[in-house]
């Protein structure tokens, strides 16, 4: 576990979140994070702190504003549950970010990993992480060979997480990290360090195995079986979805409608689009279907193709042009 940590204050990448201990930016990273990469959450988290920086000011916001701040970063119903938990935080506890494990568990929209890596992040408690990363690296340096999907072995791997942390509580010696960067003990250092090494050695495929601090007692490294685990059984059958989106214009603007409460990406604005089968060739009848009136012409703009979970999803963006209204002939009198 030291070569783990001193690894860590070696390789530590500077991320702006890591420059601070204030937990509700370190709570709004955590959330961002999840399902997203970090050198795409980076320009979002900056700038989302220099609009909110703190608990009231995201608890005051107006949706379109938390909605803008959150535009492109998907999954939507983490932006709506970050301004629950905040405004349920000014009602309930004078604006203040909780320092306990439950009471931040409690929190909307706050899971057992998230609420893991807020409180020792930013306030040094043993508390257990496990994500992607840190499954592929406890399974693989423990040689686990059960999907850890499955409950038990889940239950296992989060034990061997809370060991490591509460090992790293009983390290003595002060750790500091290179830079500017902060942190607030060593049940951080050891948490991150393992979300680090996940992200940047041991990676799903082509393991950097020769510079981890953990290759001598890595048990998958030692019987060559480093890229079969993690063990995720067999993957879902891939699904094609076809959509098609109609762009139409009017005076210089773009008709757009906003998706209903309870649906995916719910309240986003968007061009007026709906899922069709991959036969369908004659798009006009959807057109007038959704358009409430047939377009004169559709004009194929451009086919995004964009896979989510299992899904392969491909979106044709058609043109639509309304029909020109006749003009009346003068007729000359006379
Ligand atoms: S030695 Fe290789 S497989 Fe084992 S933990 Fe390190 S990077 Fe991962």
């Amino acid at each position: 576990m030291l070569k783990d940590l001193d690894w860590f204050t070696r390789e530590a990448r500077d991320l702006p979140w890591r420059r601070t201990l204030d937990p509700y930016a370190i709570w709004v990273s955590e959330i961002m994070l999840q399902q997203t990469q970090v050198k795409t959450v980076i320009p979002y988290w900056e700038r989302w702190m220099r609009e909110l920086p703190d608990i009231a000011a995201l608890a005051s916001a107006s949706p379109e504003k938390i909605h803008k701040l959150w535009e492109g970063l998907g999954y939507y119903t983490r932006v709506r549950n970050l301004q629950k938990a905040a405004q349920q935080l000014v009602r309930e506890n004078g604006g203040a970010f909780p320092q306990t494990f439950d009471a931040v568990l409690a929190l909307t929209g706050i899971g057992r990993y998230t609420a893991g890596a807020i409180t020792s992040i930013a306030f040094n408690q043993p508390s257990p992480i496990l994500d992607g990363n840190v499954i592929r690296v406890l399974t693989r340096l423990h040689g686990i060979e059960e999907n850890p999907r499955d409950k038990e072995t889940n239950a296992k791997l989060w034990q061997l997480a809370e060991e490591l942390v509460r090992a790293a509580a009983r390290h003595e010696s002060r750790i500091t990290l290179h830079s500017t960067l902060l942190l607030s003990g060593p049940c951080s250092a050891l948490n991150q360090s393992l979300m680090e090494l996940g992200a940047l050695l041991c990676t799903p495929k082509q393991p950097n195995c020769e510079v981890c601090p953990w290759r001598k007692p890595c048990a998958a490294r030692a019987t060559n079986r480093v890229e079969a685990l993690p063990n995720l059984g067999k993957r879902a059958a891939a699904t094609d979805r076809r959509f098609i989106a109609f762009l139409v214009q009017h005076r210089g603007q773009w008709l757009v409608e906003q998706r209903p409460a309870g649906v995916v990406n719910a309240h986003l604005w968007e061009f007026p689009n709906v899922e069709i089968d991959s036969q369908t060739t004659d798009l006009l009848p959807t057109a007038k279907k959704l358009l409430g009136g047939k377009p004169a012409q559709l004009e194929p703009l451009v086919t995004i193709k964009h896979s989510i979970t299992r899904y392969r999803i491909s979106l044709e963006a058609m043109l639509a042009s309304r029909k020109k209204r006749r003009r009346r002939r003068k007729v000359p009198v006379g």
